[in-house]
């Protein structure tokens, strides 16, 4: 693998660990040759980048990701390789499974999110398997799109994942990650029942739609491919018709495997544990989670005190006016990495006053809701 020259790269891939709503993100390898056009890493400008190129060792990064001020052992959810490239691309698999080593040999007991949608092997699977702290789960992203323009890598590489993973799977979770949903490309009946076939395979779904920002917006523009959308947005977009659509289905299809809105509920029910991103204040997006997922998360559900919110701030030495109520700790310009911290920190949601998510969007972009969705959720 080739080193880099560090000034090539945008800042923020410099940081090799960031605060992401699903977990604190390990990535000190950046560049992919897969070519998924509405890939993140033109946020970044870095699309270009076709090879894997290390910005640090394996150990080097782990003791970054370790002495960082967000990472608490045992409890702060985890995610590698999952902004710059693929972990199981030939160049990166075997960083992958050292770090995971490495973690394990420490026996931090930490979820770990590890999205891919490259080829999981055997072999794969047997070091994966051989962990026994690191509680890991593979989110195998799979859309039902023809290969083709959007995603050039053939759909058969990542059924034969999921068939792999499947089979070998006793400790390790799986969950299909169906993403994204874009009217138009998947969102056709034949498409999703064939998406919920495979996903039988799996111990969860999680479904989620397209970032579509000013940067894809230019890439689709290029490269002639078309989109439904007229308008960009900071969230990710999911329609709300398109999602009636794929829960009439769903319902229809009456397969086995749960079908969760967000990433950490997916995982979280895969390990049988509460949340952790403590979703359940925000009730509407529990319509869907199995009964005793629910219970679980009832049980678990509490709305810290305004000591215990203090005495947080006071140690990270976080600056902000809050206020309680049954469903969130409302802050003010933290930025998103302090708000998952304390987030995952307590279980509990912490939003921020200039940014609510609105009633029946599930933390969405607005693009595809009726004008009446504009109330601020409970
Ligand atoms: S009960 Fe709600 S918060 Fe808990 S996992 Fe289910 S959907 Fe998520």
């Amino acid at each position: 693998m080739s080193k880099i020259d560090n000034i090539t790269l945008h800042p923020a891939l410099l940081d090799i660990v960031d605060y992401r709503k699903s977990g604190l993100s390990l990535n000190h390898i950046v560049g992919c040759p897969l070519n998924c056009a509405y890939c993140v890493r033109h946020f970044f400008d870095n699309f270009d980048l076709k090879k894997p190129t290390i910005l640090a060792t394996d150990e080097e990064a782990v003791n970054t990701l370790v002495s960082h001020q967000f990472f608490i052992p045992h409890l702060t959810p985890l995610q590698l390789f999952n902004r710059a490239t693929d972990p199981f691309l030939p160049d990166v698999r075997l960083h992958t499974h050292k770090v995971l080593q490495l973690l394990d040999e420490r026996a931090f007991t930490n979820l770990m999110l590890i999205i891919t949608r490259y080829k999981v092997t055997a072999e794969d699977m047997e070091l994966l398997e051989s962990l026994r702290h690191l509680r890991v789960t593979l989110l195998v992203t799979y859309s039902g799109l023809p290969d083709g323009e959007i995603e050039p890598l053939s759909h058969s590489i990542t059924r034969k994942s999921i068939e792999t993973i499947a089979k070998q799977k006793r400790r390790t979770k799986l969950i299909l990650y169906w993403r994204p949903i874009v009217p138009g490309w998947n969102d056709d009946e034949e498409t999703i029942r064939h998406t919920l076939s495979v996903a039988e395979q799996a111990d969860a779904i999680a479904y989620t739609g397209l970032f579509y920002r000013p940067e894809q917006e230019n890439y689709f523009d290029k490269e002639g491919i078309k989109i439904p959308y007229e308008l960009t947005h900071r969230r990710k977009i999911l329609p709300a018709e398109t999602e009636a659509r794929i829960l009439k289905l769903y319902n229809e299809f009456g397969g086995s495997t749960p079908l969760f809105r967000k990433t950490s509920c997916a995982v979280s029910f895969a390990h049988e544990l509460p949340d952790y991103n403590g979703h359940y204040g925000i009730p509407e997006l529990c319509n869907i989670c199995p009964q005793h997922q629910v219970k679980r998360c009832t049980a678990a559900y509490k709305i810290p005190s305004t000591e215990e919110v203090t005495t947080l701030l006071n140690m990270y030495g976080y600056e902000t006016d809050f206020e309680i109520d049954d469903h969130h700790v409302w802050t003010i310009g933290l930025g998103e990495q302090k708000r998952y911290h304390l987030q995952h920190t307590l279980g509990f949601q912490i939003w921020d006053r200039g940014l609510p998510h609105l009633k029946g969007q599930h933390g969405r972009a607005p693009i595809g809701y009726p004008e009446s969705f504009s109330d601020p959720t409970i």
